[in-house]
């Protein structure tokens, strides 16, 4: 049986665990309060590579967070240290928002270079025809093609936002291929990431989400899981999926309670 209580890093996904749209989950500021009491880190883990550290700051002080840039992991930053560790060129071809552009080119990358040795995919609210076309085009001739994350939809107030998941099944549709790596929840790589730059073992993290084929799936690495389920997942998803939790749990409110009662 998981045992919370020997966690040093809780990893917590926001949409649909800290907040929702704009709603403050139940318990959300206090699980912070806690994990400082208690000597315990925390970091907001995100796959949504589409906003900057700075535009999640914002958004969870907006909401009474005291929070700051370090606190948050992104897959564009997972996918940084990814390009830098297996030494892949700062030449690249990168399909991603401004804010992503503009995160690259602060580590120095060239991020539409005219002979990219890299195709970088990110979830991209503004995408055109034309960058669907390039991407397309840089894919086809073969080049290594990484992408942030594989979520297929964004939540959102009253419904969905098509996600990169989206982009990766129209890229595959045209040229037949699949990104040779996605960097976000589920890969083990993110949490890997996340527990080295944060001080933490794998074994004494665990991820904190409401989805369950990312933040869930995400314990096949070795890192522990909890549920919540006030996000998107209902006990009969997560009756279907096969997927065990190591703790299930309405919200962070009966996380913390879990936890100061462990
Ligand atoms: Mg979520």
């Amino acid at each position: 049986m998981y045992d919370i209580k020997n966690t040093r890093l809780f990893l917590l996904d926001m949409d649909g665990t800290f907040y929702l749209g704009e709603t403050l989950l139940p318990g959300a500021l206090e699980f912070l309060a806690l994990c400082r009491e208690t000597g315990r880190q925390f970091a907001f883990l995100t796959n949504n590579s589409s906003r900057s550290k700075a535009d999640y700051v914002a958004r969870l002080r907006g909401f009474g967070a005291q929070v700051t840039e370090r606190d948050v992991f992104t897959s564009g930053d997972a996918t940084l240290l990814y390009l830098a560790e297996h030494g892949f060129p700062k030449e690249i071809l990168l399909i991603g928002t401004p804010s992503l552009e503009e995160q690259f080119r602060g580590a120095g990358y060239t991020v539409r270079a005219e002979r990219p040795g890299t195709v970088v995919l990110g979830f991209d609210t503004t995408i055109t025809y034309e960058k669907l076309t390039l991407l397309c085009d840089a894919v086809r001739t073969g080049l290594p093609y990484i992408a942030t994350h594989p979520d297929l939809n964004c939540p959102v107030a009253g419904g969905f936002l098509p996600d990169i998941g989206a982009v990766i099944a129209f890229v595959k549709a045209s040229t037949g291929r699949e990104p040779d790596a996605v960097i976000g929840k589920p890969n083990a790589y993110i949490a890997r990431a996340a527990a080295q730059k944060y001080g933490a073992a794998l074994e004494d993290v665990c991820m904190v989400g409401d989805r369950l084929y990312t933040d869930i799936a995400l314990g096949a690495c070795g890192c522990g899981t909890a549920l919540v389920l006030c996000g998107e997942t209902t006990p009969a998803d997560l009756a279907a999926c096969g997927l065990v939790p190591g703790v299930v749990c309405a919200d962070l409110a009966e996380l913390g309670t879990l936890l100061r009662n462990s």
